[in-house]
C-alpha cells in the first residue's frame, strides 16, 4: 500500500495499478473502481478483469445495480450470488456474468461518498469479515488519492465529482466584522495519506486503548463538574459522549479497523467517516444531533492521539481562513497571525470570545454556519463576509468581483477613519471621548494608532483564559505594568476578573449551573473566593506605582457587593503601604452598571465610587432577559427601543444628578448609530472595540447632539418595537448624518 501512495503515475494508470494489484494480492477475479459523477451516476473508471473497453462507458444511475446500493446506503455489500441480488443490473458491455460473488465498499471523504470498490470472483463462496475490512482500508486510502489535484484535474475525469466543485453560500451571523479572501483550512483533525498505514499494529492497538482511556477520564471528569459549567459542552451532550465512549459497537470498529493495519488516527478517521456518511442521511434531526456529539468525540479522541494538534501546529498557507465548528479564544490565538485572515464558525455567538478575540486582532468571524464543514474542503476559495454574516465556498468570478470592490471601497474607508485623529466633537460643539476596550497586550499598539483617548475597558480575564495555570502575582503584574506602559499618559481602566458564564479558566473554581448567565460569574465569585481578587488588586497597586490606577468590578447588582469590593481594595493598599510598596498616585474606583437592579440603588453607592462604566451588553441581556450568548434570542429586542432608551437615559441623568463620571463600553457603544443616540442622552465617554472606533468617530463628527436629543424625547411615546428605521429615515432632521447616514451606520 505505501508503494502505491509513492509511485508517480498518471491518474488513469494509478488506478489501473491499484485495481491489478488488489485483485492479485487477494486473489480476486475481478476488481473495480467506480467514481462518482456530478450528475449523481458513478463511472466505471479503473478495472481488473471486466473488459477495459467499458472503462469510462459504464455509468449506473443513482441507487443501480449492485454498486448503486452501496453507494445509497454507504456501507459495504456482499453476496455470494450476485445475479439473483433483486437489485442486480446487467451490463453486457463489461462481462461480468461469471463473477457472482459480490463484495463491494463505499469510498468516503469526509462522510461524503465519492464512489464505490467492488471485488468479484467467479467461485461461488462466503466472504469474510476481514475481507470487507481489507477492502474498505484501501477504500480510504484510495478516497485520499482520488481526491489529491491529478485526479481531479484529469481530463478523462473531468466529469466526476470527486471533490466538492458547486459554489456555495452560507448565511450565518457576523460576529467580528471585515472582509477576506482566502483559502480554507478545516479546523478539525484529519489524517494524512502518510499515515494512514501501521508499521507496528500492536504499537497502534495500545496507542488507541491510551486514548480511550484518556478520552473516558477526560468526559468524567467534565461531567464532574469541572469544565463544563463554564460553556463547554452542556450536560446532556457530555451524557451523549460518555454513551458513545463506552458504547462496544464504536470501540469494536475502532479496534477492528486497528487490527487490520490502520494507524490508531486512521481508524478514528474511518469509523468517523462511516458514522457521518450514515447519520447525515438520516431525516430525523435527533440523530443529526447525535451525529455532531460522535464526531465531537471522535474529534477529541484523535487529539488525545496527537496532542500536538494545535492551530499553532498547523502551517497554514498564506491567506488562510479557519472553518471550524467551534474555537475557543486561545485556540483562535494559537494559530499564525500573519496568515489568518478570518474564521469561519459552524457554531460560535457575537459575544463569545472567541469573537472577542477575533475582533482584537481586526480579523472577521462569522459564526452560525451550520454545516460549512462539510461542504468546504482543505484548499478551497472562501469569501469571508463579516459585514452581513456570509461564507461564500468556491465564488463566482461574479461573486469574487463584487467582493474585490468591496474590500476596496473598505480599505478606502479604514484610510479615511485613519484621519480622524484628533479629538471627537459633535457638529453643534459637544466634546466626546472615546476609548478602546481591549483584553491583550497586542492591541495596545492600535490606541494610538487610532488615536482613542485611552483604554475605557481592560478585561483581564483573558490572560487567564489563555493560560492552562494560575497567572502568578509577577506575571500578572507584569502584563498590567506593560499595558500601562504602552498606554503613556492615556488612561486605563482596569476591570478585576470577569470569569463564569461563557469565559473559562481551566483552573478557575467552577460550579454546573442551570443557567451560568444567571449564575455565579464576574464579582460574585471574586466575593465569595476573596483569594483570586485580592491577589489580582495586589497585582494592580503594584504595577501601578507612582502612576494612576483605574479599577472597576464587574456585575455589582447591590449596594452591599460594591462596598465590599471597595473595602478589599482599600485593605490591600494600606496591606502596600505598610509593607512599604510605592503606591499609585492616585486610584480611582469605578463600578460597572451591568444589572438593571443597581441602576435603581445609586444613591447608595455615589459616595464609594468615582465613576461608572455601562456593561451594555450585560445590561440589556438582563433588561430583556434575553441571553446575549443565544442566537435565537439575542437580536429578537432592540437598544433603540423606547424602553431601553428610557433606562439609559435615567442612567445618564442619576450620574449627572450626582456628578459621577459615567461612560459606556460593550457592542452597543461600538455601533454609529447607537453611540450617537448615547450621546444624545447626555453621555460624553464611551469605550468600544479598536476596529469601531473610526466609524463612531465619523458618525460623531457628522451628528447634531441637540438636534437628536430633541428627536428622540419628541418619540419616546411612539408604540413601536424600536425607533431605528424612523430615525433612519428622519436623517438629517434627527440630527444624523442626512443621505449619507446608512454610508456611516456601515463598519
Ligand atoms: C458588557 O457586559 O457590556 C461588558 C463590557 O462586559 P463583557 O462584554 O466583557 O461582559
Ligand atoms: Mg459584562
Amino acid at each position: 500500500m505505501r508503494e502505491l501512495m509513492a509511485v508517480q503515475e498518471n491518474a488513469q494508470e494509478r488506478l489501473d495499478h491499484l485495481t491489478d494489484m488488489i485483485s492479485e494480492e487477494a486473489g480476486w477475479d475481478v476488481c473495480s473502481i467506480y467514481l462518482s459523477r456530478k450528475s449523481s451516476s458513478l463511472e466505471l473508471c479503473a478495472t481488473h478483469g471486466l473488459k477495459t473497453e467499458s472503462v469510462h462507458k459504464v455509468r449506473l444511475k443513482p441507487g443501480e445495480g449492485l454498486v448503486g446500493l452501496v453507494a445509497r446506503n454507504a456501507r459495504p455489500l456482499t453476496t455470494s450470488s450476485a445475479s439473483q441480488h433483486p437489485a442486480f443490473s446487467y451490463k453486457p458491455e463489461t462481462g461480468e456474468e461469471p463473477f457472482d460473488t459480490f463484495v463491494g465498499v463505499p469510498i468516503l471523504r469526509g462522510g461524503r461518498l465519492v464512489g464505490v470498490l467492488t471485488a468479484q470472483a467467479a467461485a461461488k463462496r462466503e466472504i469474510s469479515e476481514e475481507e470487507v475490512e481489507t477492502l474498505q482500508t484501501v477504500a480510504m486510502v484510495l478516497a485520499e488519492i482520488v481526491a489529491s489535484g491529478d485526479i481531479a484535474e484529469a481530463e478523462e475525469m473531468a466529469e466526476l465529482d470527486v471533490r466538492q466543485s458547486k459554489p456555495e453560500r452560507f448565511q450565518g451571523g457576523a460576529f467580528a466584522s471585515g472582509l477576506a479572501k482566502g483559502v480554507a483550512v478545516l479546523f478539525e483533525p484529519h489524517v494524512g495519506t502518510d499515515h494512514l498505514i501501521a508499521d507496528d499494529m500492536e504499537r497502534e492497538e495500545l496507542r488507541l486503548e491510551l486514548a480511550l482511556t484518556a478520552l473516558r477520564a477526560a468526559v468524567d471528569e467534565m461531567l464532574e463538574g469541572g469544565r463544563g459549567a463554564f460553556g463547554g459542552p452542556t450536560r446532556e451532550v457530555l451524557q451523549a459522549y460518555r454513551m458513545f465512549a463506552q458504547d462496544r459497537g464504536w470501540l469494536e470498529r475502532l479496534r477492528e479497523a486497528v487490527r487490520l493495519g490502520l494507524t490508531a488516527e486512521a481508524a478514528v478517521e474511518r469509523v468517523r467517516n462511516e458514522n457521518r456518511a450514515r447519520l447525515m442521511k438520516s431525516p430525523d434531526p435527533y440523530f443529526r444531533d447525535r451525529l455532531h456529539d460522535l464526531e465531537d468525540l471522535a474529534n477529541r479522541l484523535l487529539r488525545h492521539l496527537d496532542e500536538a494538534y494545535t492551530g499553532a501546529s498547523i502551517k497554514l498557507p498564506d491567506n488562510a481562513i479557519i472553518v471550524a465548528r467551534n474555537l475557543g479564544p486561545a485556540e483562535v490565538l494559537d494559530f499564525d497571525r500573519d496568515k489568518l485572515k478570518g474564521i469561519a464558525l459552524e457554531e460560535g455567538s457575537a459575544s463569545s470570545h472567541a469573537a472577542i478575540v477575533a475582533k482584537a486582532l481586526g480579523i472577521p468571524l462569522v459564526g452560525n454556519l451550520e454545516g460549512a464543514l462539510d461542504r468546504a474542503e482543505d484548499g478551497d476559495p472562501l469569501i469571508l463576509d463579516g459585514e452581513f454574516g456570509l461564507l461564500h465556498i468556491r465564488p463566482t468570478d461574479d461573486v469574487v468581483a463584487t467582493y474585490d470592490e468591496r474590500i476596496e471601497a473598505r480599505s478606502a474607508r479604514q484610510e479615511r477613519y485613519a484621519q480622524l485623529r484628533g479629538p471627537a466633537r459633535t457638529r453643534d460643539g459637544r466634546e466626546v471621548t472615546v476609548q478602546m476596550n481591549a483584553g491583550l497586550l497586542i492591541e495596545m499598539t492600535q490606541l494610538e494608532e487610532l488615536g482613542a483617548d485611552g483604554v475605557g475597558l481592560f478585561r483581564t480575564e483573558f490572560q487567564f483564559m489563555v493560560s492552562d495555570t494560575l497567572p502568578r502575582l509577577d506575571e500578572q503584574a507584569t502584563v498590567y505594568r506593560s499595558v500601562l506602559e504602552a498606554a503613556g499618559d492615556k488612561p486605563v481602566v482596569f476591570r478585576t476578573l470577569d470569569l463564569g458564564g461563557d469565559k473559562v479558566a481551566p483552573f478557575a473554581p467552577s460550579a454546573v449551573e442551570p443557567n451560568p448567565a444567571l449564575g455565579w460569574r464576574a464579582i460574585r465569585m471574586g466575593l465569595d473566593r476573596p483569594g483570586l481578587l485580592r491577589y489580582q488588586l495586589r497585582a494592580l497597586i503594584g504595577a501601578a506605582a507612582g502612576r494612576s490606577l483605574r479599577v472597576m468590578f464587574p456585575m455589582i447588582a447591590a449596594p452591599w457587593e460594591m462596598r465590599a469590593a471597595r473595602d478589599m481594595l482599600d485593605r490591600e493598599l494600606r496591606q502596600a503601604e505598610k509593607r512599604g510598596h510605592e503606591l499609585p498616585s492616585e486610584v480611582q474606583v469605578g463600578m460597572m452598571l451591568e444589572t438593571p437592579a443597581i441602576a435603581w440603588a445609586m444613591e447608595q453607592v455615589v459616595d464609594i465610587i468615582d465613576f461608572v462604566s455601562v456593561g451594555a451588553n450585560d445590561l440589556m441581556q438582563y433588561f430583556f432577559a434575553a441571553d446575549r450568548d443565544n442566537a435565537r434570542v439575542s437580536d429578537r429586542y432592540d437598544v433603540l427601543s423606547p424602553p431601553a432608551l428610557g433606562l439609559f437615559q435615567q442612567i445618564s441623568q442619576t450620574c449627572q444628578k450626582y456628578e459621577i463620571p459615567v461612560s459606556v463600553c460593550g457592542e452597543t457603544a461600538s455601533r454609529p448609530l447607537e453611540a450617537a443616540v448615547l450621546i444624545a442622552l447626555g453621555f460624553q465617554s464611551l469605550s468600544m472595540s479598536a476596529s469601531n472606533i473610526g466609524p463612531v468617530k465619523s458618525m460623531i463628527s457628522q451628528m447634531d447632539a441637540n438636534k437628536l436629543g430633541t428627536w428622540i424625547a419628541d418619540h419616546m411615546n411612539e408604540p413601536v418595537n424600536s425607533l431605528r428605521s424612523m430615525m433612519l429615515e428622519a436623517g438629517e432632521e434627527a440630527g444624523l448624518p442626512g443621505a449619507a447616514v446608512d454610508n456611516v451606520v456601515k463598519i
